[in-house]
């Protein structure tokens, strides 16, 4: 039997009649149009050579044509591969490079810049943030591929791009079994029917937005209304008329700061959840004096989809990210990959049909990912009770994450470092009232020379860096502290830097 996601997003019994997605004032995308949009392109896609188990990347804004891509790729038994609008060319042609696409897919004005990083022989298409562009005109021309392309479990869905602590990217390859297991399991334990209404206000590039949100809704047949960006006034506008809403904890601090949010409109409301990043107990407490909703956090990873959750039934405890998902065995490890007493702090670790099928053409750091047992190592500290309830204590990788976009400070380092006056430098993350954490660079500057400009620095790093992974103060100083190896001692700058955002001043 067929273990295509495909097939078990848009099963038989669920009417094409029903709506998918609802974008704007009343772009209504029922699962009918949904399904024949992606046979369309699913068309397309084969007649331009994409042959199941090829790769197709998408920089494409948020968009009902967008979801019709990715479930296109699903359908023809391609390997979808989102990457972050906010992506410069510099960053693509690294991606590109590695993931070999047979087909890529993007923004009109972006697309001739990025021309020559796309391999010999692949298929270039437009699609812009209505949905206009050369695959909606090729698709508008083709007769919907009508049954989907069988995969087995094992099979490559997607291939998301994470950079770990090294700053080198590595593509996530992602199955169709890993998804289905994700959509079923989180069904269940949120209790999502097609009776909910999802505000889906998160992007969809990312595992959250896309695996999480857009599968649930639609494996359940419960309709979207499907923002292209979150802003906080059409978020007002529509909890009245929603059931759900998934966020990720900036989210919530950004409703938090509008009086309209009051428990009157958050009525129909029946689950709020939150992940991505830590949410703090100032905004769970915050939320819940204003909504009298309990944030259900939960967790998970790229190469993992979701490990853990709070109950929907039961005591949601700030701080904690609940117990394992169903069918997911999580423990807690030492450094000898031994597994610890319940109560003591080692690293998350996991097994499961969750688990990722490892990284793209990186046979070594997939097997670095796993312990000699084929448990997913998360790089992720935390202690696990006695009943099985999860805590996170902190990252053993120095991800930084801000506004619930991962910021690997590697990467931010090593192209400070090629600018001129940089001697050394260091990345860091600290407290932000509004982003969770905030990128600083505090920089060595080089010895004899003039001290550099913090406004020159930060224009260098802009040209090659998204906007996000900017760091929002530069401080350069003559000398980083270190330990006595020579190592810049980060915990010491974190310590020193901890209220730089505070006070109103945020960046
Ligand atoms: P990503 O692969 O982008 O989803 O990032 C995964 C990382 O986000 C995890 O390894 C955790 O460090 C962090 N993360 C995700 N959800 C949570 C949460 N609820 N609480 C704390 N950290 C989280």
């Amino acid at each position: 039997m067929s273990m295509n996601l495909y097939d078990f997003l848009f099963p038989p019994s669920l009417p094409g009649t029903a709506t998918a997605l609802t974008i704007g004032a009343g772009d209504v995308w029922t699962r009918a149009r949904l399904a024949d949009l992606a046979g369309r392109i699913a068309a397309v896609l084969r007649a331009a050579g994409v042959s199941p188990g090829d790769r197709v990347a998408a920089q494409v804004e948020k968009s009902g044509a967008a979801v019709a891509l990715y479930l296109a790729c699903l359908k023809a038994g391609a390997v979808y591969l989102p990457l972050n609008t906010a992506y410069t060319p510099h960053e693509m042609a690294a991606f590109l490079g590695d993931a070999e696409p047979a087909a890529f897919v993007g923004q009109p004005e972006a697309i001739a810049a990025l021309a020559p990083h796309l391999p010999e022989g692949c298929a270039r298409f437009t699609l812009d943030a209505a949905g206009g562009g050369s695959l909606s005109e090729a698709a508008d021309a083709q007769f919907p591929l009508v049954e989907s392309v069988p995969r087995g479990r094992e099979d490559l869905a997607a291939i998301l791009y994470t950079s770990g602590t090294t700053g080198r990217a590595k593509g996530a390859m992602i199955t169709h079994g890993n998804l289905i297991h994700a959509a079923e399991a989180l069904n269940a334990l949120w209790g999502i029917t097609g009776d909910d209404v999802l505000l889906h206000a998160l992007p969809v590039f990312h595992a959250h937005g896309l695996f999480i949100a857009i599968n649930c809704a639609l494996a359940a047949g419960a309709p979207m209304w499907f923002l292209p960006k979150f802003a906080v006034d059409p978020v007002i506008e529509l909890l009245p008329r929603s059931t759900l809403f998934m966020g990720v904890p900036t989210l919530y601090t950004r409703l938090l700061g509008d009086p309209r949010l009051t428990r009157d409109l958050c009525r129909r409301m029946r689950l709020f959840t939150s992940g991505s990043a830590p949410l703090s107990g100032a905004t769970f407490d915050a939320f819940r004096d204003r909504t009298g909703h309990a944030i259900l956090e939960r967790y998970g990873t790229t190469e993992t989809a979701i490990i853990s959750s709070n109950p929907l039934i039961g005591d949601r405890i700030q701080g904690t990210v609940g117990f394992a998902v169903p069918g997911v065995d999580v423990r807690i490890f030492g450094e000898d990959a031994q597994e610890l007493p319940r109560g003591d702090v080692g690293e998350v670790v996991l097994r499961g049909p969750n688990v990722f099928a490892g990284y793209w053409r990186m046979p070594e750091q997939s097997q670095e990912a796993l312990t000699p047992d084929g448990f997913f190592r998360t790089g992720d500290l935390a202690r696990m009770d006695e009943d099985g309830r999860i805590t996170i204590v902190g990252r053993a990788k120095d991800l930084i994450i801000s506004g619930g976009y991962n910021v690997y400070p590697r990467e931010v380092e090593a192209a400070l470092a090629r600018l001129d006056g940089v001697e050394d430098c260091a990345v860091i993350g600290v407290p932000h009232p509004d982003f969770g954490e905030g990128v600083i660079a505090i920089v060595e500057r080089t010895p004899g020379g003039g001290a550099p400009e913090p406004a020159a620095l930060l224009s260098g790093l802009s040209a090659e860096l998204a906007r996000y992974k900017l760091p929002k103060h530069v401080i350069v100083q003559d000398a980083l502290p270190r330990n006595a190896m020579g190592k810049v001692q980060k915990a010491e700058l974190r310590r020193i830097h901890a209220g730089i955002f505070r006070d109103g001043e945020t960046g």
